[in-house]
């Protein structure tokens, strides 16, 4: 009888990776350090006291190049780590393709994202610095479910500021913060400075991140026992997500294969660079030669068409000046744009890699995300998120590419989360309310004539 094709290469729960891996030193540069506004100096530790508990300041900015794994993060991520790695048989029929495609799927969390990678070791971390409540921002409510679950587990408080259009269109992942026992806010709120100001001007405001970021900072600030957390973007995050990479890593050695390409989608940066960058510390030590991929939607495509300069991480100008590739922090997407994946700027590590030409990028329209994500579910049976339904797309390219020319290369794609609860975008594709905005250069040109005027 011949052998039954393997679909998924599963690792025992002790095979967890004990590990983080800080790309940093491995990098023939530094990254440019984050600045302080006013000065335009490197912003110090102390600056980042009344947000941040020290251990995570620390593993900002860190020399290491492992940080372990506390035992207490390792006894959480066992509820769902290891994460499988699939081969795609049925997507390869499907696409008639020779190449042998794999993905790295993280919607088996409690939050059905990679997004607990990280909110679990920011809520230990918080908790073991006697902080008694952390605040953040949430648009579709992915990340504040990730920290709303960890904080659940380490007995902290929660308060959570939703996007308004969000909070009113999207109601379950209000539902399950809530679950978890965060307090959720419409934002803009009446209970900060901030929010009342802007429902002064407009009663109704939809709200965006930039102002729920506003409004979860301003708390933080001001209570000595809360502290604020971020979901994407910092040094601290993407270190966090590399237990994706390392155990992808040992999950190749497995079953003896090496990838070929990578893909994986972008928004902030941080799904992405956890599984890539275990991979480029492979490359970079001669042990395989991958091409790493990152893939945007052409309706925010700050790798492909931002400026790699300083900016504000939010709307509001609040946050220190981060180097790295950026729309402009005014720069919204198009509200016909249903795919996630809206932050203005990049993480400025991932920034970094791509400016040193380590990793390349792409822009995708949505609506081959969409047709990528029904022929991945039609053909694989999960249903993905709309972020990582750009990671589909490009994969899909790829081995199209392999189908002409008859290669048989390896793929491996981030599969970052689940679709679950992003049913109103597919709603959207499948009544054909979706299209592509096609943004013009002057819309660029416009926002990024706002960045700041201190340039590194
Ligand atoms: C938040 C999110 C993203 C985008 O964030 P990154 O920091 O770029 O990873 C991608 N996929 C899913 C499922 C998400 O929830």
């Amino acid at each position: 009888m011949a052998e039954l094709p393997r679909h998924k290469v599963l690792l025992d729960e002790s095979d967890i990776p004990t590990r983080w891996y800080n790309i940093i030193p491995d990098l023939p540069t530094p990254p440019p350090p984050p600045l302080h506004p006013g000065t335009g100096q490197p912003v110090g530790p102390e600056d980042l006291a009344p947000l941040f508990p020290e251990q995570l300041i620390l593993q900002e900015v860190t020399a290491d190049r492992y940080v372990e794994i506390p035992g207490e993060v390792l006894d959480v991520y066992r509820l769902w780590r290891p994460a499988p790695l699939y081969r795609a048989h049925g997507l390869e029929k499907a696409l008639g393709t020779p190449a042998r495609i794999y993905y790295k799927y993280e919607g088996v969390s409690p939050a059905g994202s990679h997004k607990p990678n990280t909110s679990v070791p920011q809520a230990y971390y918080n908790a073991k610095a006697g902080v008694r409540k952390l605040t953040t921002e949430t648009g579709a409510g992915q990340w504040g479910t990730a920290l709303s679950f960890a904080c659940s587990i380490y007995g902290l408080e929660c308060e959570v500021w939703q996007v308004g259009a969000t909070y009113d269109q999207k109601p379950y992942r209000r539902m399950m913060m809530e679950i978890f026992g965060a307090s959720v806010h419409r934002s803009p709120s009446e209970v900060t400075q901030s929010g009342k100001a802007i429902l002064a001007e407009r009663a109704d405001h939809p709200g965006s991140l930039g102002i729920a970021i506003s409004e979860a900072v301003e708390v933080a600030a001001g209570d000595p026992e809360a502290r604020y957390a971020l979901g994407s973007v910092l040094n601290h995050v993407l270190l966090h997500q590399t237990v994706i990479g390392e155990e992808t890593l040992l999950q190749f050695a497995k079953i003896g294969e090496v990838p070929d390409v990578l893909v994986g989608c972008v928004g902030g940066g941080s799904n992405f660079a956890g599984l890539a960058f275990p991979f480029l510390r492979e490359k970079l030590a001669g042990r395989m030669s991958p091409v790493v991929r990152a893939v945007e939607p052409t309706s925010c495509p700050s790798l492909t068409k931002g400026k790699y300069a300083y900016d504000f991480g939010d709307t509001a100008g609040l946050t220190p000046l981060l180097k790295m590739h950026t729309l402009g922090h005014g720069f919204v997407p198009d509200p016909i744009h249903a795919g996630g994946l809206r932050y203005h700027g990049m993480a400025p590590l991932l920034s970094h890699v791509h400016d040193l030409g380590m990793i390349e990028a792409l822009a995708v329209p949505q609506s081959e995300c969409f047709v990528a994500a029904i022929q991945f579910a039609r053909a694989e049976g999960i249903v993905a998120a709309p972020e990582s339904s750009h990671a589909l797309a490009a994969c899909i390219r790829e081995a199209l590419a392999c189908k002409e020319t008859g290669e048989e290369r390896v793929i491996l794609a981030a599969l970052s989360g689940h679709g679950h609860l992003d049913m109103p975008s597919y709603q959207a594709y499948l009544t054909g309310a979706i299209s592509d905005e096609v943004i013009t250069e002057d819309r660029f040109t416009a926002s990024l004539a706002e960045l700041p005027e201190i340039q590194g």
